[in-house]
């Protein structure tokens, strides 16, 4: 590397309903960097739930008619059904309306009735979008909304290393929201030292240290939202056949992989698939996974071990 590949910029700020972060290196890098933030806004306008205007909105909005969308948009709903596929149908972007019924992590959080749950969950069914791939349209099921939250922060994160790449840097890091994506090896040429989050503390208190060189690792975790009631934590995370948000033993599942968006569109599944059947699902994609449990233990798949430091004693790798 030589002298202007070090001028290191890092930007900070708030889209996707969560914290943005980029550090880039390269001459380029403050120019590169702004493009990279625009497109990100670009991208919020397009495809955010809560925005009646943007392509989701619209789709929510004509439920139970057909709507035309653009090829990208019409692409990630449809990689997103693959990934339901891929997790047991428990990753299901017509999850929305369980969603806004429960409100996990919000003021208004309550436990609603059994009758309404399951008027609820009846909506809840990826199977009834119906796609029709010659003129990129979609129609739900009267009544269904989609909220693609739990894989477009991945989508985003590997459009963004495209951009960045090909623009010529080398070395960096996107951090959406805990989607991170590493370009490269750091700035000295050594692996990226990610911390992995001690679920139990403040943000910055880590379990462990994990060391990658251009992998994306994505975090899944309780921590990140959830409400409590009589005792009980409601993970913002809903299992779509009990319609019940999750209280599980999982507390975090970090997935290491080349694409990100392959890991944030297993993470949200294969958090309410559980360790066991996660394992079998990581060995047969080749992905590599971190799973922190309620009772302080540390899973880890073989091919990251060696990469993979404790720093907290009161966690125990098993
Ligand atoms: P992530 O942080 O990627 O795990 O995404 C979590 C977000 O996805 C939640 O805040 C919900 O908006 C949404 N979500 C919750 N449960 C599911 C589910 N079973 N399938 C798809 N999205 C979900
Ligand atoms: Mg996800």
């Amino acid at each position: 590397m030589n002298f202007n590949d070090k001028q290191k910029e890092e930007f900070s700020f708030q889209a996707l309903g969560t914290n943005c972060e980029f550090i880039i290196y390269g001459c380029n890098a403050k120019y590169i960097g702004n493009i990279g933030k625009r497109e990100v806004e670009i991208f919020e306008k397009n495809f955010s739930s809560y925005d009646g205007n943007s392509e989701i909105g619209k789709i929510n909005k004509n439920s139970g008619k057909l709507t035309e969308l653009s090829r990208e948009c019409f692409d990630l709903i449809k990689k997103s059904i693959f990934y339901s596929e891929l997790t047991e149908d428990f990753f299901d972007i017509t999850i929305k309306p369980l969603v806004n019924l429960w409100s996990v992590g919000k003021d208004n959080f309550n436990i609603p009735s059994d009758k309404t749950i399951n008027k609820y969950r009846e909506l809840v069914d990826y199977k009834k979008i119906e796609l029709r791939e010659q003129s990129s349209e979609i129609k739900l099921n009267s009544g269904q909304q989609i909220d693609l939250g739990a894989i477009a922060k991945g989508y985003m994160a590997d459009k963004l290393k495209d951009i960045f790449v090909t623009l010529g840097v080398k070395s960096g890091i996107i951090n959406l929201g805990g989607n991170i994506v590493l370009i490269g090896s750091n700035i000295n040429e050594k692996p990226w030292t990610i911390g992995i989050q001690d679920p139990f503390e403040n943000r910055g208190e880590y379990v462990g240290i994990v060391s990658l060189i251009d992998k994306s690792i994505v975090t899944s975790g309780v921590y990140e939202r959830f409400s409590i009631k009589d005792n009980k934590v409601y993970s913002h995370i809903i299992n779509p056949k009990t319609a019940y948000p999750i209280v599980g033993e999982i507390l975090s599942i970090s997935i290491i992989s080349n694409k990100s968006i392959d890991g944030d569109g297993l993470s949200t599944g294969l958090y309410i698939l559980g360790i066991e059947k996660s394992l079998k699902i990581l060995k047969e994609l080749n992905l590599d996974g971190i799973f922190i449990t309620k009772d302080k233990k540390v899973i880890i798949t073989e091919g990251i071990r060696k990469n993979f430091i404790l720093t907290n004693e009161e966690f125990n790798i098993v």
